[in-house]
């Protein structure tokens, strides 16, 4: 059965995905509204590179005469992705001059379009003090919010642990706290990081828990947008790998949660799950939707989805279950390993974290990117 794709003007929530930019940034517009979208998400320019061309004025108005047409408030409705390698809580000082300047070419791009949103891994403290890091970070975007004018950056929540910026709530309540404009800082909350790091989100009740903590931890006010993703590793794998919904580890009641959930009315709710091209992400709009009319948990149609697609799922779920029982065991012996050498050569310092996770996901959607 072929499903239309059309926007939802009955839904209270606003579906979207990260939708491509082929032959343009004023394409993701048509191909976000072709699929449904009622909110969307885009690089950029190439999340691979560090200088890509200027936007040219007849582009720029190409854009904003799209987002008049098909609807789309550039300023509540679009939330651009920052590139994967900006870290401005890198201790090494040039390094992170260098993002400071493609953040600042990513914010002016945004408000060029009219864009009010901007989604930023906050980075990693790599082997610096992660506190001080965590202070510098805030100063870069202290400095980056002076530079522009009106939009508002969102850190995302992150699946990692340690370094990597944002695995814990705490770490965004920090940052924000040394942010001197509070109307221009917020959020992006990432389901699958979430759930990943280490946040439960399965059941009712720990969903309410975790929307306890973040709003005891950063703030409700905070909550500028949502990523919605399934997770393909299992609960607190602190891996970022995204699993189309229902077929991973979440699983779908998490997703009708969200589409029940009055908090999350005016968000830009974006899916970034691995699909063959954007019409994958049309259907799950059309899901997301569906399950908004949902309103039991008990529902028979909703059970015989979750099975379906948690059916589909199930050979990749085993083989990274069989993945992550390998891996805790490697880690394991690593640790025992450490432990005696420590004990051996306590003074010798410490080899800095690497940054794996963030390295290998930027070469991931850069390649997809190109791809599309
Ligand atoms: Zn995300
Ligand atoms: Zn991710």
């Amino acid at each position: 059965m072929l499903t239309k794709m059309i926007r939802s003007t009955t839904s209270k929530y606003k579906f979207g995905a990260h939708v491509s930019t082929k032959g343009g940034v004023s394409n993701s517009v048509t191909n976000a509204y072709n699929i449904g979208c009622n909110s969307f998400a885009l690089f950029l320019k190439s999340p691979r590179k560090w200088e890509s061309p200027q936007y040219t004025t007849e582009e720029i108005l190409k854009f904003k005469a799209n987002c008049e047409e098909f609807r789309y408030d550039p300023l509540l409705d679009i939330l651009p992705h920052g590139q994967y390698f900006i870290n401005l809580a890198n201790p090494d000082k040039e390094k992170t001059e260098k993002s400071f300047n493609s953040l600042l070419d990513d914010l002016t791009r945004c408000e060029q379009l009219g864009i009010g949103l901007y989604n930023l891994h906050p980075g990693s403290s790599i082997d610096g003090d992660h506190q001080r890091q965590l202070k510098q970070l805030a100063e870069y975007l202290n400095k980056a919010i002076k530079k522009t004018k009106f939009v508002k950056i969102l850190l995302e929540n992150m699946s990692g642990k340690g370094n990597l910026v944002g695995s814990d709530l705490k770490d965004l309540e920090t940052v924000i706290s040394f942010i001197e404009d509070k109307s221009r800082i917020g959020v992006c909350v990432d389901t699958c990081h979430t759930f990943s790091a280490g946040y439960d989100l399965r059941n009712k009740e720990s969903f309410e828990k975790f929307w306890k903590d973040f709003d005891d931890i950063v703030g409700l006010k905070y909550l500028g947008a949502i990523h919605l993703n399934d997770s393909k590793t299992p609960y607190a794998a602190n891996k970022d790998l995204h699993e189309k919904l229902g077929e991973g580890f979440i699983g779908l009641e998490t997703f009708r949660l969200i589409s029940h959930d009055e908090r999350f009315t005016k968000l830009p709710i974006i899916l970034e799950t691995p699909q063959k091209d954007d019409t994958g992400y049309g259907h799950e709009i059309n899901l997301l939707e569906w399950l908004e009319t949902v309103d039991r948990s008990e529902d028979s149609e909703l059970k015989a989805k979750i099975q379906e697609l948690q059916q589909l799922g199930e050979k990749s779920r085993n083989e990274q279950i069989k993945k992550f029982e390998e891996g805790e065991k490697k880690k394991a012996n690593l640790q025992a390993k450490r432990a005696a050498k420590n004990a051996k050569t306590s003074s010798k310092k410490r080899a800095p974290a690497g940054n794996d996770i963030m390295s290998r996901l930027s070469r991931k959607r850069a390649k997809k990117e190109e791809d599309n």
